[in-house]
């Protein structure tokens, strides 16, 4: 069983939010930080990184166990929750011995199932909210895997965070939101809170705003942002943190919808029933399209006519290009749904090509 979130931080039914620096750079930087964020009460929960998971060597890889009073600091003086990142049983340890209230673990630790399995272990029996990031690559199931090795040590207050995943492809994020993913994980584990994390999507200030909207029209709980006193001369991940003042703009900008509203449902059923009937005539004038494809493979066939028809194909292309611009469909999504619907019609004829052969045997 997966704690709801609202029962164990009280949100007053708003997002949570969880903001501070990606890493604790010095007591003054953390106890600042805090105060300002502290002024808009919509913030919970200060995070900042003191064990800095970093891809390369020779960056700064945070301040560690040093950093841990300053936090203890933090909550005493401000009432925020605080949240760190834990790698190791040794980090638990000691964010537990300064009493850290939640402890998330990160993308690069996620993907490995042992390191997972240690954590878990030195959790067994600890009564403490446990947020797991998603692993670096799109992988659901180690998603899952992950948060089912904490739930098996008795953690029942977790969360997961959706902070976007690696991308060979270029792309405006630093990590490729893939919807589908958080989407996918949430249909396997309808409890599991997730929290959207779009500092690390976003990789980059201007985009933060757009992807926490996304994350909340798809009615994830929370959002963790990173918020840095001065953004440029951070040490780590300066060019995604917003300031204090930024960010309570942002919190300004959002659009909080309700999840369900008598009135809006009924308008959104009467549009769902809508789109169910034209899905089935989309359906319907599918198959009658294959079946007159079928009759032109036989027909090629008998005649001994190639299946594929290049000057015909292209002059198709053309056509229904312009016939779908003009109702108002992106050139991009027709040309897809075209070269599928050609490869689908290719492939049957050489079906049918293939029935005839095997008849003549
Ligand atoms: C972080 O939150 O600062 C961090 C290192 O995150 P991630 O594990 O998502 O890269
Ligand atoms: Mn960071």
């Amino acid at each position: 069983m997966i704690a709801p979130l609202q029962s164990w931080i009280d949100t007053g039914g708003r997002p949570l939010v969880i903001a501070g620096p990606c890493s604790a750079e010095s007591e003054r930087q953390l106890i600042e930080t805090a105060r300002r964020l502290r002024q808009d009460n919509r913030i919970k929960v200060f995070r900042a990184g003191l064990w800095k998971p970093r891809t390369r060597p020779d960056s700064f890889e945070g301040l560690g166990a040093k950093a841990l009073p300053w936090l203890r600091r933090v909550k005493e003086e401000t009432g925020l929750l605080t949240a760190t990142e834990v790698a190791e049983p040794e980090h638990i340890r000691l964010a537990l011995e300064y009493g850290v209230d939640i402890l998330w673990i990160g993308a690069r630790t996620v993907v490995s199932p042992f390191i997972i399995a240690k954590l878990a272990e030195a959790l067994q029996g600890v009564d403490i909210p446990v947020m797991i990031k998603n692993p670096v690559h799109p992988d659901v199931h180690l998603w899952l895997g992950a948060i089912e090795r904490f739930q098996k040590a008795g953690i029942r207050k977790l969360a997961a965070v959706h902070r976007g995943f690696y991308f060979f492809h270029k792309s405006p994020f630093r990590n490729a939101p893939m919807w589908e993913i958080p989407i996918a994980l949430k249909s396997e584990l309808p409890s599991i809170p997730i929290i959207c994390d779009p500092s690390h999507i976003s990789g980059q200030r201007a985009l933060i705003g757009d992807i926490s909207q996304k994350a909340l029209d798809l009615e994830m709980e929370g959002l963790m942002i990173e918020s840095h006193l001065h953004p440029e001369k951070a040490l780590s991940d300066s060019q995604q943190q917003l300031t204090p003042g930024a960010l309570f703009h942002l919190l300004d900008q959002l659009q909080i919808r309700q999840k369900s509203n008598r009135i809006a449902n009924n308008k959104l059923e009467e549009l769902r029933a809508e789109i169910d009937k034209i899905d089935a005539e989309l359906l319907h004038v599918l198959a009658r399209r294959m079946e007159i494809i079928d009759q032109i493979g036989l027909y090629k066939k008998h005649n001994n006519i190639t299946i594929l028809q290049l000057k015909r194909w292209r002059n198709i292309i053309a056509e229904r290009l312009q016939m779908g611009t003009e109702y108002g469909l992106y050139d991009e999504f027709l040309h897809k749904l075209l070269q599928i619907v050609h490869e689908e019609s290719i492939r049957r004829q050489a079906e049918i090509f293939k029935d005839k052969q095997k008849g003549k045997k």
